[in-house]
Parts: structure tokens; sequence; C-alpha cells
């Protein structure tokens, strides 16, 4: 008897893929490095995956894309906790500002706790990709498993981000801002190098002293990623920043300095940039449209699994990998 369902996933998977419009971040340069597979998977496959009468496998691809690692979410609720804590804060009695960052602060890393434990304890993540779950707690990570322990986890890292952030000078100049000080709407920074959009999440985006200023927050707990790693990606946040400010408001000078976070470099202040930033992305970029046929079609065939274990044992793509590996079989 025929099996249509192992037919449809089959076709899923093996037609060409529209390119999306392209654009360039430090993310996708560094998945394209390690995996061209993952790439496809993350860029091309994931395409429409939110939709649930899409095919199983865009879903999973769909799915795989959002799924943050503990480092990354870490990295992305201090940021959010700290731009919402200064709007509120900008906006409130500025002869409370010092207090109220504090309070609007801790509310923030309350509010993201509370959210990942709901998120964990009912499977959220299972039907809204945008729910909080972690690669490792996915993958029973030794210390990730448990929900309790990982919630505690969570808040000694809070526990202790707060305690460094509220100490540090930066920290205290910038709950002196005002309102219109802070650039609230600017999440995402768009650069354009060549025509191409350039992306970062710049974290904090603000004024200061007819200055263009942006303060990021990064944390590593994990060793997903080697420090040469980090320390570049922290870099190439730093100068895309750069960039950005120059486009947008040239007649500001810019700054961006990064906070980092990790068990041996509590809360160090990063302000280094990479001076070839422009050649690399035009080269990166280069490579990724090389593999975009005519017509602005993709081929899976044209991007082939990394073959390193290593690199495939810490996969976020893992599971969508093996969905393609099984219906090639078909
Ligand atoms: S499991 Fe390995 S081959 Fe598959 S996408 Fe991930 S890194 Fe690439």
């Amino acid at each position: 008897m025929r099996d249509f369902q192992r037919e449809v996933l089959k076709a899923a998977h093996t037609k060409p893929i529209q390119a999306d419009d392209f654009s360039w971040s430090p993310l996708r340069h560094y998945v394209f490095n390690a995996c061209k597979r993952a790439y496809f998977i993350r860029y091309y496959m994931a395409q429409g995956g939110w939709d649930v009468y899409t095919p199983t496998i865009a879903r999973e691809a769909y799915f795989c894309k959002y799924v943050l690692t503990y480092d990354a979410w870490l990295s992305q609720t201090l940021r959010d906790s700290i731009r919402q804590a200064l709007a509120r804060m900008a906006a409130g009695d500025p002869r409370r500002k010092r207090r109220d960052f504090g309070f609007y602060l801790l509310r923030q890393f309350s509010h993201a706790t509370f959210d990942l434990q709901q998120s964990l304890t009912n499977r959220e993540y299972r039907f809204d990709a945008n729910r909080p779950v972690f690669f490792e707690h996915l993958h029973g990570y030794e210390g990730f498993s448990c929900i309790d322990t990982l919630i505690q986890r969570v808040v000694d890292f809070f526990t202790n981000a707060y305690s460094v952030l509220s100490k540090s000078p930066l920290m205290q100049d910038v709950s002196a801002l005002n309102f219109v000080d802070l650039r609230t709407d600017e999440k995402f920074c768009k650069a354009v190098l060549n025509g191409i959009p350039v992306w970062i999440v710049p974290g904090l985006v603000f004024f200061k002293e007819g200055c263009l200023c942006a303060i990021n927050c990064e944390a590593r707990f994990t060793d997903r990623i080697s420090m040469d790693d980090f320390n570049r990606r922290i870099s190439w946040t730093n100068s895309i920043f750069t960039m950005y400010g120059k486009q947008h408001y040239p007649s500001y000078p810019v700054t961006c300095t990064t906070f980092t976070f990790s068990p041996d470099l509590n809360g160090i202040v990063c302000n280094q940039l990479e001076e070839n930033m422009e050649s690399i992305i035009s080269a990166s970029c280069d490579e990724m449209r090389a593999l975009v046929r005519p017509g602005e079609l993709v081929f899976e065939e044209d991007f082939p699994k990394c073959g390193n274990p290593d690199t495939c044992k810490i996969c976020r793509y893992a599971s969508a990998c093996r969905m393609m590996d099984a219906s090639e079989h078909l």
C-alpha cells in the first residue's frame, strides 16, 4: 500500500526552494561555516514552517531555527530586560531613576524566569516556536533536564548579573538617561554593504553627550562556542554597529560596548573592533551567494553535511537533518 505521508515528506525536501531576499549577519556566517546543511535548514528549509499545513520537515526546521541555546537565551533576555527597564525608568520620575531602574530590571528578570518555567512545564514550545526552551534541555544535557534545577541556575545567573550590572559605572551612567535619549525601537540594526543588508542585535541603543552608543550583553556558560569565536562575535557586533552608526547618524561619533558574562569572565567590558569587517562580510556574502543557482533557486544537494561528529553532537538542527536523511532512503 502506498505511504502518502512518506511521499509528501520526500517531495517536501527534494524540490528546489526559492532563495529569500539575501541579507548577512554574523550568525548566518557562523552557521554557513559550521555546516552547509545546517545553513540550508535554517535559511531555506524553515521557510513557511510556522504554518501547520506545511510539510513536517519544514515545521521541524522552523522549530530548530527558533530553539535557543542556554547562552543565547541568557544574552537575549539580559538585553531585552535592560532595554525595557531603562525605557520604563526613563519615562518615570527623574528623582527616583536609579531606584526605579533596579526595580524594573529585577521585575523583568522575574517575568522572564516565570515565563520560561511555564513554557518548559507545559511544553508550550512544542506548539509555538517562539516560546522559550533550551537546546540543552531538549537534548537532556547534564544539569538541564530537570526543570527545577534549570530554573535555579537561571535565577543564580540573574542574581549575579544584577549585582555586576548595578555596580558597573557604565550602568550608573545609563540610568541617568532621559526617555528621549533612548532608541527603544532599534532592536535590530541594519547597515548596508554593497547593497546587501547586514543585521545585528546591538542591545541597548541611546544618545549620550552627543555620541551614539550601544551596550550589548553576551553570556557564555557552556562550551558550545569557543572563546575565540565568542570574542570574534563581540568585536564583529561592535564593528557592525559602528558601520550602522556612520550610515544612519553620520554626524555623531559612535561607541559600542559589550558586557561579557561567563564563570571566569564576569561582567568584563569589551570595546574591541574588527578592522577588516567589510572585507570579511564581502567574502562571506560571495561564498553564500555562490550556492544560489540561476533563478534564485537553492537545491539541497548543494549544501552537504559537514561530516564532523563534534559539530553534529551539538547541532541544534540535528532533528531536521535526521528527517532529511530518513526521507532520502524512501
Ligand atoms: S547534524 Fe551535523 S550534518 Fe546535520 S545539520 Fe547538524 S551539523 Fe550538519
